[in-house]
């Protein structure tokens, strides 16, 4: 009883271990399209607080501006609200 149990644990494992490469395969695969579509029609936008270069799909957008981080986008929209004088 106990060795069937023991046969059901591994056949479950080597189950589960399988279907995590296949998913990951699967993963990657996609990762490499999407990437391969992105070198194609790839934009770059400028951080509008560093002027460091980014892929549009890795920036950050707060209307028409571009950042490269949040971090970024926090700063400038603190500066513009000081520049119009609200608190
Ligand atoms: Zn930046």
């Amino acid at each position: 009883m106990i060795i069937r149990l023991i046969i059901f644990a591994v056949v479950f494992y080597v189950g589960l271990k399988l279907y995590g490469l296949y998913r990951q395969r699967k993963l990657e695969h996609e990762e490499q399209r999407n990437k391969v579509n992105h070198h194609e029609g790839g934009k770059m936008v400028r951080c509008r607080w560093c002027d460091v270069h980014v892929p549009e799909e890795e920036a950050l957008r707060d209307q028409a501006q571009w950042f490269c981080s949040s971090a970024h986008r926090d700063r400038f929209l603190q500066e513009q609200q000081d520049k119009d004088g609200t608190p």
